[in-house]
């Protein structure tokens, strides 16, 4: 009888914990809930069960024989473990979370932790998988991008359509590309370049095509800046302005880099000849593949090439791309959310990203 009384008190106890989600009792007991089979930590964010439904375990072995399986968020299992850190590194994560907006320093995430810089680092790294800073800042993209599509967009579909990360994306999506690194000669001897200046949102705009593809897309203030832009990118080339009437083909790429500015046409696909080293290449090809109105970080693009680390070498990559929107360096962002550099200046990207975001949520 006091044995029962003794049980029930215990009971109430452990309800109360269960309730408050108090981790001071993690490790202590686990909770299990007879409608969906599964044993829980006290502190488990999951959804507060009926208390009728509720049997408390001292040990997850108890649990276990009496057939319930850990619950996939909480992991009851690594609390067994018992790092001692692991609950003062899952508070910073969620103080991270909540403050990701603010700068954070290490010495201070450290003291909120109480360890020292050297500990916490190496706790942290090695309960959540990354650095401090990466998780900031794999936190603060994965916030921006949630503001960048607060409406369905091209991006949910292809998640939704399963293929998980972009760099899968990239495997399937076959960008028809001219880039013709190869043959092309350098500086562009022996090639007629032929342009036009029209108006856009984005400014005064340049289009320079051979008779192969474009290869050359820029804004500038003016018209003469743009020319002596592209003398000195194809030095040996010969550049004369377009005689009307256009080529056909001319014609209809200008009206699709329009028609893009304006957010009529999402997916550009135009024939490119420009003359690039393989790790350009590479970068721009895969720049192609970012989905219209979303954004990745110069490391995302780094490790989608298949060069993670080299995420300054994809900067460099973008900052001499010669073809604005069709090769979209403009997708391209810091992992910490800010938009780093644009060649044509961080309004016009800013402008950019901002039209997409707005046409992809309405395509
Ligand atoms: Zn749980």
């Amino acid at each position: 009888m006091a044995k029962d009384k003794n049980n029930l008190a215990q009971d109430e106890l452990f309800w109360q914990a269960v309730k408050e989600r108090d981790r001071s009792f993690d490790g202590k007991f686990y909770f299990a809930v007879a409608t969906t089979g599964i044993y829980c930590r006290p502190s488990c964010a999951g959804r507060l069960p009926l208390r009728k439904n509720v049997r408390f375990f001292v040990t997850r072995e108890d649990a276990e024989r009496a057939g319930f399986r850990a619950c996939l968020r909480c992991r009851p299992a690594d609390v067994a473990a018992a790092d001692p850190a692991l609950t003062r590194i899952q508070e910073v994560c969620d103080y991270i979370r909540s403050h990701a907006q603010e700068a954070l320093s290490l010495t201070m995430l450290a003291e909120r932790a109480g360890l020292s810089r050297f500990h916490f680092q190496r706790a942290f790294k090695k309960i959540v998988g990354l650095s401090p800073k990466q998780f900031l800042d794999a936190h603060r993209l994965q916030s921006f991008r949630q503001e960048l599509r607060k409406q369905p967009s091209v991006t949910d579909a292809i998640y939704e359509a399963g293929f998980g990360s972009s760099s899968r994306v990239y495997e399937r999506v076959d960008t028809r590309l001219g880039m013709t690194p190869a043959e092309y000669r350098a500086a562009g001897k022996d090639v007629t370049i032929s342009y036009v200046c029209v108006d856009s949102v984005l400014g005064r705009m340049m289009i320079g095509a051979t008779d192969r593809g474009l290869c050359f897309v820029q804004f500038g203030e003016s018209d003469e800046e743009l020319l002596q832009l592209l003398r000195a990118e194809y030095a040996a080339a010969r550049i004369e302005p377009m005689q009307e009437p256009f080529p056909e083909e001319f014609v209809n790429w200008m009206t699709a880099l329009r028609q893009h500015l304006d957010g009529q046409q999402p997916r550009l696909d135009l024939p490119i000849d420009v003359r690039a080293t393989a790790f350009q290449m590479k970068v721009w090809h895969y720049l192609q593949s970012i989905p219209y109105g979303s954004v990745e970080s110069y490391a995302e693009v780094a490790a989608g090439v298949g060069q993670p680390g080299a995420a300054r070498a994809v900067a460099r990559a973008c900052s001499q791309n010669r073809v604005a929107l069709a090769i979209p360096c403009h997708r391209v962002i810091r992992g910490t959310g800010e938009l780093g550099g644009y060649r044509w200046g961080l309004e016009r990207k800013r402008v950019l990203i901002d039209l997409e975001r707005r046409s992809a949520s309405r395509h």
